[in-house]
Parts: structure tokens; sequence; C-alpha cells
């Protein structure tokens, strides 16, 4: 840590030694400590976007804080080895790699970091040069997951902070953890706040992955948690009861909050009691130059990832074709294959792209080599693979609205998987579908089904309202990349051969 804070340290244990031999009320007089406790959280994205975010920014932000206060502890609150195009080929290391740099002093494992599985979760943990925390987490031996720590305790002047990590339970359900599961928060919170007391904490700091509704019912409940520095909604927060604190960053280090906790030592009715008060700012990356050295190695890894989308990843033995009226205006192979790979990727029943999302309006030979740049082409706006739940009725009513504007080649027009579809060009909007089976069986308006589709039509975009009525099982800041499904899919095989097999056929 810093000179000036060993100093002070110092200074205090010389007033303590004074007291002994002078007046008994003397400790009273140590001056207050203050703690900058600086977090980002949900950041995959290395670079910056529109001049902001980026973790060579963030770098700028850290060093002007380290900079200006004595003691900055710096934190992440999870989810960013995972989903980021360069993550799907080196599984998230150049995060790791970057955050070491960066001297990161403490990351929570969130949801994506599990995306590709307990082992791999481990491996980066492993190549961690900070502290990983993941407090209730439960590996196949009944302990916090490998690699990590429970807690962590940071000492300031005579104060002692406490640290533990908590990870959303449900994360089980939208990543892949395998055999690792999640204590419950409040119990755990509970546990952990008081085992960091008991070790002589002052002020406990839980860094947290964790859903909004989560953070608050840990703010509301007896949680232990003096400051909750939180993640996975994206929400820039900052929430003071009096008591209790909770902050959240945004994401992509766009703009971060920071905490300046001043931790002090009261004298009332003659006892000596711990006090503490929290400062909120929020530094915002557009107001810095980024770290030429951070920016370097971000620009090593953009090349790096740009020569990676050039290698091969399989054949495709059928003619593929994304021109922009064919994937508009009717099933093709490129659709089938792009719909197949999501819903197996999220195990739903069906799947649905709109035909807008398809890009690269072009056609390819059969056995042509295809290589990642050719599917990021097809799919380049980074939208991702979320999974729904719907009626028969909500998915008949999106089927409605996806052939309602063919004729002027609207991108609403449905790709799918896992369903066979019938319907009339002549008839009018809204009135076209004539069949639809699920798995062979006539659709059932009253039974639910989970549908793969991606991030923007399940928020309403190309019109498709009716999937903000779904229940999301996956939803956008939990899913994947739609394109790395779409590679990983192809790259499994190595030989993929879709058709035009009948799934959306148009009568008359
Ligand atoms: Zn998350």
């Amino acid at each position: 840590m810093t000179l000036s804070r060993s100093l002070r340290q110092c200074v205090f244990t010389a007033a303590l030694i004074a007291s002994a031999f002078l007046i008994p009320a003397l400790p009273a007089a140590a001056e207050p400590v203050t703690v900058s406790l600086m977090h980002i959280n949900d950041l995959d994205r290395i670079e910056e976007s529109k001049g902001k975010g980026g973790i060579a920014r963030v770098m700028a932000l850290v060093q002007q804080e380290r900079a200006r206060a004595d003691t900055v502890i710096f934190t992440h609150g999870g989810d960013t080895i995972s989903p980021s195009l360069l993550s799907s080929f080196d599984k998230g290391a150049h995060m790791i790699d970057l955050y070491n740099e960066a001297e990161l002093d403490l990351l929570v494992m969130g949801n994506h970091e599990f995306d590709f599985g307990p082992e791999v979760a481990k491996q980066r943990v492993s190549e961690a040069r900070f502290t990983v925390l993941a407090s209730n987490s439960r590996d196949s031996d009944g302990e916090p997951l490998d690699g990590t720590a429970a807690t962590w305790m940071a000492e300031a002047g005579p104060y002692k902070i406490g640290f533990f990590g908590l990870t959303t339970p449900e994360t089980a359900d939208i990543s892949s953890p395998g055999t690792v599961t999640f204590e419950p928060l409040l119990q755990s919170a509970r546990d952990y706040s008081q085992q960091l007391r008991d070790e002589g904490a002052d002020l406990v700091v839980a860094v947290a992955h964790t859903g909004v509704e989560e953070d608050l019912m840990l703010m509301r409940a007896d949680s232990g948690i003096d400051i909750l520095m939180s993640g996975h909604d994206h929400l820039l927060v900052t929430y003071y009861d009096g008591q209790r604190a909770f902050i959240e960053s945004g994401s992509q280090g766009e703009q971060l909050v920071v905490v300046d906790v001043t931790l002090n030592t009261v004298e009332s009715r003659g006892q000596q009691r711990f006090v503490w008060e929290p400062a909120f700012r929020i530094v915002d990356s557009r107001s810095v130059e980024p770290d030429a050295a951070m920016a370097a190695k971000v620009q090593v890894y953009l090349d790096r990832l740009s020569e990676e989308l050039d290698v091969p990843i399989g054949t495709a033995l059928t003619a593929l074709d994304s021109r922009r009226a064919s994937v508009r205006g009717g099933e093709t192979a490129i659709g089938n294959l792009i719909t197949d790979a999501m819903r197996q990727g999220v195990e739903a029943d069906v799947a649905l792209t709109n035909g807008g999302g398809i890009r690269g309006d072009k056609t390819y030979d059969a056995g042509i080599t295809l290589t990642r740049r050719d599917i990021q082409t097809e799919l380049p706006f980074g939208n991702k693979t979320v999974k729904l739940e719907l009626t028969g009725a909500q998915l008949m009513q999106a089927l409605e609205h996806g052939f309602s504007k063919v004729e002027e080649g609207a991108g609403r027009f449905p790709s799918v998987s896992g369903m066979t579809v019938t319907w009339s060009r002549s008839a009018p909007a809204g009135q076209r579908v004539r069949s639809v089976t699920v798995g062979g069986k006539l659709l059932d308006p009253e039974a639910s089904y989970t549908l793969a589709t991606n991030d923007f039509v399940a928020r309403g975009g190309d019109g498709y309202a009716v999937f903000t009525e779904a229940v999301p099982l996956i939803d956008g800041i939990s899913a994947r990349l739609m394109a790395t499904m779409v590679m990983d899919f192809v790259a499994a095989t190595g030989e993929v051969s879709p058709k035009v097999e009948g799934r959306v056929t148009a009568v008359d």
C-alpha cells in the first residue's frame, strides 16, 4: 500500500503508546481514515466505443484515483470473461491478463464466468494475480470454487475492512456451472458478515454479482452488509439509506462509481465507537485520455482477433444464400443453420430469428470453407441468444407478426427451427398463418414452449412486442453471443449441410 498510509498507521500506533501513559481517552483523537472503493462491473468489451468505456480508459481512471487517494481498492462486480467475440477464441484469458496489468484487487464471479464450464472458470481464477471471491459457490468438495477466496481483509490505518463475494444463484439456470452450486444469498451474507466481524472487521463490504431485486433484498433485510458493490443489471446506482450503501457502475467501464468511505472512532457515553460514512462520486470515462500502455495491449488483442476471424471453422456442403430479399422473403438454408445453432445453444423447443439480423447479403457455393469472419459478417450486431417461455398463442402471434410485412421486405420475416409453418401470402396481414407444428405436433395455444431468439426482437425489436410479454429464462444480459453459438455449432462437426426443407412454406 502507499507510503502515506503506512505513515498514518505509525502515527496512530504512537498515539496509542502515548495514551497508555497519559490520558485514557486519547484514542478518540485518532484521525479519520478515508478509503476509496472504485468499482467496475459487466465489462467484456476491451475497446472503447464512441469515446467511452474500455479497459484503457478504466486504467486511466484508476491511475487518477490512485494518485489522489491514500488507499484505493479496485473491485469488479463480475461478468467479464464472456460473452465477447474475443472470448470465443481464448475463453476469456485476455481479460484476466488485462486485469493483472491493471492491478485489480478483487473480482467476484458473475454468471458469465461460468459460460465455458467450471473447469475453464477455475483455470481463469488460477491465472489471476488478484483475489477472486465466490463465497457462496460450492464446488464438489463443498468448499467455494477452487482457487477463489471466501473472504478478504484490507487494513486502512487502525481499521479493518472485510470483503466477501456473492454470485447470483440464478447462474445455475443461465450459465453452465456444471456441478458447482450456489448457496442462498441472505444466509451466506449473514454468515460471512459475522465471520468477518468476528475476525475484527469494522466495515463489511460485499462485492456481488446479483440482480437488482436481490440487491434491494440484501439492503432491506438484516444481511450484515454495510456496503454492497454489485453488478449484473448494467445499472448506474448509488443508494444510501443512512445505514447501508449499494452501488453499481453501469457496464463496460463507461461510468464508474467511487465510494469514498470515511472511517472514524467517536466517543459516545464514555465508549469508543466505530463510525463510517460514504460519499459517492461518479467518474466518467469520457473525462480522461485512454492509458497509452493499456491501449497498446488492447490493440494487440484486437489484431489477434482479426487474425482469428480468418481461421476456417468448417465446410458448408450445401449452398447458402443470405441475400436481403431471400432472408426477408422465405425459408433459407442459412436461416435454418443459424436457428438450429440457437435452439441447440440454449436447449429450447423452437427458435426464431428475424431476417433483418442476417446481413451478409451474398451467396456461398456448396462445398465452401466457412471462416469465423463469414459468421461475423452474417451476424454483425453483437446480438445474443436469449431463451423465453411463451404460450402457443403467443408464438402464433409472433409468427403472424413475422409474415405481416413481407410485401415491404421488412426485417421481421422469421427463420425458424424446431417447427414448421405454412402461411398464406395473399391473406390479410395478421391472418396469414395456416398451420404450425412443433416437434411434429400441432401447436397448442394453451401449452407453453421454450423459444430461442435474439435479444433485439426479445426486447420488442422489429415490432415483436409479443415477446416482451413472455417469461425470460435467459435474458439479454445473461445470454451468449449468437455469432459465437453459430461458430461453435459449425466447428463442432466441421461440416454442415443446411437446406430449405419445408420449415416455412408459403401457400397461394
Ligand atoms: Zn450477470
